[in-house]
């Protein structure tokens, strides 16, 4: 069966790009009937965080990726980790090292002066008939993979297709660090065979290790993954997605006010295509992933096309749904409104809005005082027209508070004082909405109640 996994390091939010490697590896494993697993690999003691844990669980959950296995932390492995390298150390196939960091620092500095590439002098790699130097007090070890020093490393990227690489170019690597604890390369191939991982996908930033996986899968007896190395995403202005460029964390999407669905499908795309499909579930992706149509090239950020998809999904999804979002907006605003009063305000509303948050601008005005802008009341509520105001506030007085009726007490005062229909409802707008424009205005109107309505147009 097909098996993939996620495996991130908990060491700050859950980054856009490892979200698209998760849906890649979770819409993979879903496509062929496999399992996914989500993997924390925590062995960056200095920088993993437990806050950075719960930030990766809760944006999982939030896209709605479901794992059949996990999480499983690395840092609960050691045991494991500790007996394979025993193992791996017994049959020569990794060796202790006791290079201090001063001779570690010398030797690079040599290297770099001779203008050659950095790579470990295999001062402690044991070798037949090699006399290897007395081992020195009190300088704790490292361990380090024995290497094959000819042959080439070969496998077939999913993404990338073959990638051959020589022996030659790589060293003797560290597998465990002098604390005791294993390094990634190591931990990431026992836990991938542990794991029965059929398929690893993965960032591209990744390739340059895998030439060492692939010989510790080897050395381990251990049937090789397919590897699948993705591209990278560049943010909007062709640098590498970053802090500084936009948000890249998954939950300040959702705290800006777009829908999982959305995101997914946003997601899908950048990196994989099928045909000229643009919207569609996560259902129907699942359908169609099958390893096929993966993109080799790195694929662009872009903030305005994920929002025209937000919107689509906006104008989609489920009114009561979309109404508990906007609630849940509207309570960090410290406004509370039942999702039941809010559902035909959405639906008033969100053939213009692109998030919750955008609806949430919007329906603040039926909960908090509005603030028009000097310069909209200076242009529109103007003297002459507030003799109007105050006719149409006492028209609304006697009126029974519905559309029709609304609209008909506007039609009256427009008559009665000859004015164009906008020159009474851009000023209704500014003082009722903050804005000068709105939906319809009777239906607009309407969701207010009417004592509101008389409140703000006898403001002016
Ligand atoms: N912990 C690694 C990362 O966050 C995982 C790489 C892999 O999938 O092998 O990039």
């Amino acid at each position: 069966t097909v098996r993939t996994r996620i495996a991130p390091s908990p060491t700050g939010f859950l980054h856009l790009g490892t979200a698209r490697t998760a849906l890649y590896s979770w819409a993979y494993a879903r496509h062929h009937g496999g399992q996914f697993v989500l993997r924390i690999e925590d062995t960056d003691l200095a920088r993993s965080t437990q806050d950075s844990v719960e930030q990766i669980l809760a944006s999982m959950k939030w896209l709605g990726l479901e794992y059949d296995e996990g999480p499983i932390y690395q840092m609960q492995r050691l045991e494991r980790y500790q007996a394979v390298v025993d193992q791996l150390i017994a049959e020569g196939k990794a060796y202790r090292c006791y290079c201090t960091p001063e001779q570690l620092e010398s030797m690079k500095a040599a290297q770099d002066a001779r203008g050659e590439k950095r790579r470990y002098d295999g001062t402690w790699r044991p070798e037949a008939g090699k006399e290897l130097p007395a081992v020195p007090e009190g300088v704790q070890p490292v361990v380090r993979f024995k290497n094959p020093v000819d042959g080439d490393v070969t496998w077939n990227d999913l993404v990338k297709g073959p990638i051959t690489i020589n022996n030659r170019e790589i060293d003797d690597l560290i597998i465990v660090r002098p604390d005791g604890v294993p390094t990634y390369n190591f931990a990431v191939v026992v836990d991938d065979w542990d794991m029965s991982i059929t398929h690893v996908f993965r960032g591209d930033e990744h390739i340059n290790n895998t030439p060492w996986q692939i010989n510790i899968f080897h050395a381990l007896g251990a049937k090789l993954p397919v590897f699948g190395h993705l591209p990278i995403i560049l943010g909007d202005d062709g640098q590498k997605l970053s802090k500084r460029r936009g948000a890249v964390s998954v939950t300040a999407y959702e705290d800006d006010g777009y829908l999982p669905e959305a995101m997914l499908n946003y997601l899908s795309r950048l990196g994989w295509s099928h045909g000229d499909d643009e919207l569609f579930s996560s259902e129907q992706m699942v359908s169609w992933f099958d390893g096929t149509h993966l993109s080799k090239s790195p694929s662009q950020w872009d903030p305005a096309k994920l929002e025209w998809v937000n919107g689509q999904y906006i104008k989609q999804i489920d009114e009561a749904r979309l109404a508990s979002l906007v609630s849940a907006q509207l309570a960090k605003r410290g406004i509370q409104a039942e999702a039941a009063q809010l559902q035909p305000m959405c639906a008033l509303f969100k053939d213009r809005c692109a998030t919750t948050v955008a609806l949430a601008d919007w329906l603040s005005m039926y909960f908090a005082a509005v603030t028009p802008s000097a310069e909209e009341l200076t242009a529109h509520v103007t003297d002459t027209i507030k003799p109007a105001l105050t006719a149409l506030a006492d028209k609304f007085a006697g009126i029974e508070w519905h559309k029709a009726a609304i609209q008909a007490a506007i039609k009256e005062v427009i008559g009665a004082h000859a004015l164009k229909m906008p020159q009474l409802a851009i000023p209704v707008r500014v003082l009722v909405c903050g804005r000068a424009q709105t939906p319809s205005l009777d239906a607009v109107l309407e969701l207010f109640s009417k004592e509101k309505v008389i409140e703000r147009l006898r403001g002016a």
